[in-house]
């Protein structure tokens, strides 16, 4: 099987190498990832200039590791797919990255807009996140629970477009309590900006690392993730809300 993956922390992340340690076996690997951190790029691609592709070797003596670009986590799998790869692959990977990606934080999520860019070319994609309590995160531990979830997914068939989105737990309070397929969550975020005014009077506003979701459904990524349970979650590209089209149809006169 051809694999390709790729990540919003880098080319150089640990939760990359870690991802590609558990997956090995599985088939002729491929990494194309962001050549700096990009989390939080959501699906942004770059239009204003042009991308750079470098090939990244680690270790003595060097072995060739992947490719580099100077783009967002949507560039890198769309320019491979498009670009960069000999054939297609069939399966993309992105992560693991270092953070949670549950509920709205799916839109921001670089993570998530890698692996939904390989399902925009119907090839199945899983996106992996590691959550963390504040600490260091145990990214060969969090591997372990994804090449489970990732076994199961294999076994079951995964199907062109598919797009899943897998989060582990901290891992800083044990094992992972089981797997739990779930909704995502709509539930909002209580984040705070800090405001500054300059001695000049400037005025500039700034996202504070701390936020938490607003209380939201008990059945869904967000709380079965902080319940200590590895989520498993169906996305899709299609972001048409269905039960509104028939009112919508009605109200335009359609
Ligand atoms: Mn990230």
């Amino acid at each position: 099987m051809r694999i390709l993956l790729s990540n919003d922390d880098g080319i150089l992340a640990p939760g990359l190498a870690a991802l590609r340690a558990a997956v090995a076996d599985l088939g002729e690997i491929s990494i194309v990832a962001p050549d700096s951190p990009q989390s939080a790029a959501g699906h942004a691609i770059t239009l204003k200039h042009p991308l750079t592709v470098q090939r990244v070797g680690l270790g003595a003596p060097e072995k060739f590791w992947g490719i580099s670009v100077d783009g967002r986590p949507a560039d890198c799998v769309r320019l491979a797919i498009r670009e960069l790869l000999d054939k297609p692959p069939e399966l993309v990977l992105s992560g693991i990255n270092a953070g949670q990606n549950v509920g709205i934080n799916v839109f921001y999520s670089g993570t998530v807009a890698a692996a939904a860019e390989a399902a925009m070319f119907n090839i199945p994609a899983v996106a992996f996140s590691a959550a963390t309590t504040g600490g260091e995160i145990d990214f060969e531990r969090a591997a372990s629970g994804c090449r489970k979830v990732l076994d199961r997914l294999l076994a079951g068939g995964l199907s062109p477009g598919d797009l899943i989105n897998v989060n582990v737990p901290a891992l800083a309070g044990g094992e992972p309590k089981g797997v739990q397929v779930v909704r995502q969550s709509t539930a909002g975020l209580e984040d705070v900006y800090r405001r500054r005014v300059d001695g000049d009077g400037g005025e500039s506003y700034r996202l504070g690392d701390v936020y938490k979701f607003l209380p939201g459904e008990a059945d869904c990524d967000v709380a079965a993730l902080a319940d200590g349970y590895i989520t498993v979650t169906p996305l899709q590209v299609d972001m048409t809300r269905g039960d509104r089209l028939k009112t919508l149809k009605r109200i335009m006169g359609q």
